[in-house]
């Protein structure tokens, strides 16, 4: 054998010995993608080629002509002249590419969010929010927490496609689980403990399947399953269903109904499909969150949609996790987890803070007198009328960059910052250069 045919003889066998999910899109190593993104304007960049594939365009004039900001390279600013609508003013609007995103409105370094999606995207099953804390830097659980739930929500695109061809259609019910007691659900049929799961899977053939949808739904009848059907499929299409009498008279669908009481037939034989999809998500849930819980139940199934739909594709995945060409809103912590007392106490708080001693000592005394609570007994006692003069800012004015310099903004964390005599160098420079 020639050292040619050797080479090849290795290469196939490693080829089956480390067999790859990645059929069609493989990830990039993580040294490849560190180096891909070293840093936050590495990640503008990324976002901003996606954004405008053919060079920088204000949405507000149509110029084509830009800079970006120093201290947020994810901004662009308009340098265009303007035309007509702006009385022939200076355009100068500014357009953030993270605007729209999962990124909008962050605190968090943008590699931080790349990195995240590229640990989400490559992990086979999912991960809680346990593991990126540390790995990430994140100063919080709160925060790695947040982090992953929002990129959850980008996993659901509002504008994607509904599934085609011959599809299944069945419900389940899955039991969770408090944030203090393990699963318990009620055992056989019982409702009590469990949620009700709806499931749409594509037929392919050779029992192979297609794209997937899960819903959860308040209750197990025609009410929540018939709009379920009419939102994730395509006109047209057929549905595969046992034989519940809820999905008759589908609009618009041709209907395939099995009957299976009083027949031998599992129910597994006829719809193999949508019991994989099932089965796969009951393992996931149970293994990795230990059991899903009632209250953030959409996202995880979600997360399982999503994982399923995209386990072979990285670039897409790694594009619909950031948001990439989604018009999502900007989420906040409280969008997610709701108006909780804890948020309103932490709320409270931070106004007591702000309110000066002696004035809290009057609300104190007038909350006792009239019995009401401390934050209402601030609001009796009004606006202050002591004026307070205003604090010069403490962050320099800071000069346009020259060639050469090579500054960084305080909003690149991490970044090293010029000491202060330069920024007063520069600061003199520009005002010679003003002069
Ligand atoms: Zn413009």
């Amino acid at each position: 054998m020639t050292d040619c045919g050797t080479l090849w003889y290795v290469l196939g066998m490693s080829q089956s010995l480390f067999p790859t999910r990645w059929q069609h899109d493989r990830p990039p190593s993580i040294e490849q993608f560190m180096a891909m993104f070293p840093d936050d304007y590495a990640c503008a960049e990324h976002l901003a080629k996606k954004r405008w594939p053919n060079g920088f365009v204000c949405p507000h004039c149509g110029s084509t002509k830009g800079w970006r900001l120093e201290t947020r390279p994810w901004v662009f600013q308009c340098s265009g002249q303007g035309g007509p609508p702006q009385g022939g003013k200076r355009c100068r609007r500014q357009t953030s590419v993270i605007a729209g995103t999962v990124m909008h409105g962050t605190h968090l370094p943008l590699r931080t969010w790349f990195l995240a999606a590229y640990l989400v995207a490559t992990h086979s099953n999912a991960i809680s929010a346990l593991q990126p804390q540390p790995k990430l830097g994140l100063g919080s659980y709160k925060t790695a927490w947040l982090l992953l739930h929002k990129l959850r929500r980008a996993m659901v695109n509002p504008d994607r496609t509904p599934l085609d061809g011959a599809v299944e259609v069945d419900e389940t019910q899955i039991a969770y689980r408090t944030s203090t007691q393990p699963v318990t659900g009620g055992g056989g049929n019982s409702p009590i403990g469990k949620v009700f799961v709806v499931a749409a899977v594509e037929r392919l053939p050779g029992n192979k399947s297609g794209g997937i949808r899960l819903k959860a739904i308040a209750a197990n009848n025609a009410k929540y399953l018939k709009p379920f059907v009419e939102e994730n499929t395509a006109l047209g299409c057929e549905i595969h269903t046992d034989g519940k009498k809820s999905y008759l008279n589908l609009p618009n669908r041709k209907h395939f109904p099995v009957t299976l009481r009083g027949s031998n037939l599992p129910a597994h034989i006829p719809f193999v499909r949508i019991h994989r999809v099932f089965a796969n998500l009951k393992r996931w849930g149970l293994g990795t969150f230990h059991g899903f819980r009632a209250k953030h139940i959409d996202a995880y199934l979600g997360e399982f949609v999503f994982r399923w739909n995209r386990k072979r594709s990285f670039q897409s995945a790694m594009d619909t996790l950031l948001g990439i060409g989604q018009k999502l809103p900007r989420t906040i912590y409280r969008d997610i987890v709701g108006d909780t007392t804890e948020w309103r106490r932490a709320h409270q708080r931070q106004i007591f803070n702000m309110v000066s001693p002696s004035r809290l000592m009057v609300a104190k005394a007038i909350a006792a007198r009239d019995g009401i609570a401390l934050i209402d007994a601030l609001d009796e006692i009004g606006p202050s009328i002591v004026k307070y003069p205003r604090k010069p800012p403490r962050r320099p004015v800071l000069p346009p960059r020259r060639v050469g310099d090579t500054r960084r903004g305080p909003r690149s964390r991490g970044a090293p910052r010029l000491p202060r005599e330069e920024v007063e160098k520069g600061w003199l420079r520009h005002q010679r250069f003003l002069a």
